[in-house]
């Protein structure tokens, strides 16, 4: 059995702690590899490799760190191919959607060759007679992300170049669900500069991400993954004095009006709902509609959902995959026999989905529930799986009221032809990402992205500025460079400005 070990100091090792984990193929439902569980020695190991070369990395002028970003552009690029089915193989998702992952994670990249403009910092010349201030920000040390298995290049890339080219070293803790593509980044960096130890991939799961919470070693944590787990890390984190994002799970909303194109919703309905098998934290997994905007949306989206194209990824018309592990499919295939025995009306039922040469594989097909209330838990909870709800309301005040009471704040969109109501309501919405007339609201890499309530926990967003700031700490500098003129000791608040 293929074993799937780490990227350590520069180069691939094997895993000590004697713990392994399962590797699948969803389309097959057969294990391929096995991982390496990280225990706490092997992150002590992957902490001291990175320690050992911090002070040389933090005092790279950060034009030639800049260089190691421009050089990663351009490998990833070269090789996204072979990178695209490497997360087919473990993820699931169909090959144009991993490709489309690369791509966003890609921008990330280019957001960070511009790391010298962003660090340039401000100068203030003559705050007080012959004194001049100004401020930069400095990276704060060794970082570790720990990312989900749903996105396993884009969201390692929503942090690693940002936290690179600021001058921190990184420790990624990818899922143990699609491990691979991470050492691949792992070997991309190296080819383009980037010097062993600074950036380190260990494998593993609970006690791996435990003993990154405990390591006094590591300054701040990002974190992406389910609401509680991410809850548990801030807490964790922060208390062991970490600086912590913890981006959480989501449920988000699409708001149909009846004045809005229905065609164009339905087709915004099926990518985001759909896409990826549900697997996505932006997907759109509640549709609500206004008004006479409900008869119109189901009447074309119910047959839309039963031709829905269900395929292995690597099938190039595939337009949605299996799920990622047999466990997360009952899981998902579970909620759908909730919504019935909670009254929901299930219009297309996906559960019985059977795909010749592929009975193991993790697949089911899409789910539709109309008449979906509030008080159901499919509609409160993630399924994070091909199921939408629509639920119906009176008016956008209804709908309004009913997102902004949600726990989740991750995305929402609202499809609409009235510019004043699309205003409205994008100052209204307590959600971290608006989209107006676009389902997938994932801000661009010069951007940032995040969630409210339930969905982050922390301060920052991340990537883009909001990322520059995470992964860096802020220092004030105050000078005078007078010579001969001595002004003996100052007993009164100094007050250079006066
Ligand atoms: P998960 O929370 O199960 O796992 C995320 C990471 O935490 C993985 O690296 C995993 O190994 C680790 N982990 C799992 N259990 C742990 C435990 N008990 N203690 C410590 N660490 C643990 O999430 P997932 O299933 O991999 O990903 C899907 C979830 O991620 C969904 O809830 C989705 O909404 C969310 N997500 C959110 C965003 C966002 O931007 N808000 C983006 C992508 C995914």
């Amino acid at each position: 059995m293929r074993e799937i070990g780490h990227f350590i100091g520069g180069r691939h090792v094997a895993g000590t702690s004697g713990n392994h984990g399962p590797v699948y193929n969803p389309a097959s439902g057969d294990i391929t590899a096995k991982v390496a569980m990280a225990d706490a020695s092997e992150v002590d190991t992957a902490v001291a490799a990175a320690n050992a070369v911090w002070p040389a990395w933090a005092a790279t002028p950060p034009l030639r760190r800049a260089r190691v970003m421009f050089k990663l552009k351009e490998f990833i690029e070269r090789d996204r191919r072979e990178m695209a089915a490497i997360i087919t193989a473990e993820h699931g998702k169909v090959l144009s959607d991993a490709d489309g992952e690369i791509q966003r994670g890609v921008e990330v990249v280019e957001f960070a060759c511009g790391i010298p403009h962003l660090l340039k910092g401000e100068y203030t010349d003559q705050v007080g007679t012959g004194i001049d201030a100004w401020s930069i920000r400095q990276p704060l040390g060794v970082v570790a992300g720990i990312t989900p298995f749903n996105f396993p290049i884009m969201v390692p890339l929503w942090m690693i170049p940002v936290a690179l080219a600021t001058g921190n070293c990184f420790i990624l803790k990818p899922s143990e669900k699609d491990p691979s593509v991470a050492l691949k980044l792992a070997e991309l960096l190296k080819e383009a500069g980037l010097p062993d130890g600074v950036f380190s991939v260990v494998q593993g799961g609970r006690e791996a991400v435990e003993s990154i919470i405990a390591h006094p070693g590591i300054a701040a944590i990002s974190f992406v993954g389910s609401t509680a787990i991410a809850e548990t890390i801030y807490r964790g984190g922060t208390q062991a004095g970490k600086r912590v994002q913890a981006l959480g799970g989501a449920k988000n909303h699409m708001v149909i009006m009846p004045d809005a194109d229905i065609d164009d919703a339905v087709d915004a309905l099926m990518g985001s709902a759909y896409g990826a098998a549900g697997e996505r934290c932006m997907a759109v997994s509640v549709a609500v509609t206004v008004g006479s905007a409900g008869d119109a949306l189901m009447s074309k989206l119910a047959p839309r959902v039963r031709a829905l194209k269900v395929a292995p990824g690597v099938d190039p018309d595939a337009e949605m995959g299996p799920l990622v592990t047999r466990e997360h499919m009952e899981k998902v295939r579970g909620y759908v026999d909730l919504g019935v025995k909670e009254g929901a009306n299930l219009v297309v039922d996906g559960r019985d989905l059977k795909l010749q040469g592929y009975d193991d594989g993790f697949f089911l097909g899409g789910c539709l529930f109309d008449n979906v209330t509030t008080d159901m838990r499919i509609y409160q909870e993630e399924i994070f799986g091909p199921v939408l709800a629509v639920v119906r309301a009176p008016d956008v005040a209804a709908a309004t009221k009913m997102i902004n009471a949600h726990q989740y704040g991750n995305g929402v969109a609202l499809f609409t032809n009235d510019g004043g109501v699309a205003r409205d309501f994008a100052q209204a919405i307590q959600i971290g990402m608006v989209g107006i007339n676009i389902p997938i609201p994932v801000p661009m890499a010069f951007h940032s992205f995040g969630g409210w309530k339930n969905s982050l926990f922390g301060d920052h967003h991340i990537y883009g500025e909001e990322g520059v700031r995470f992964y860096t700490r802020y220092k004030a500098i105050t000078q005078r460079w007078t010579a001969g003129t001595r002004r003996g000791p100052e007993f009164m608040m100094p007050t250079p400005g006066r």
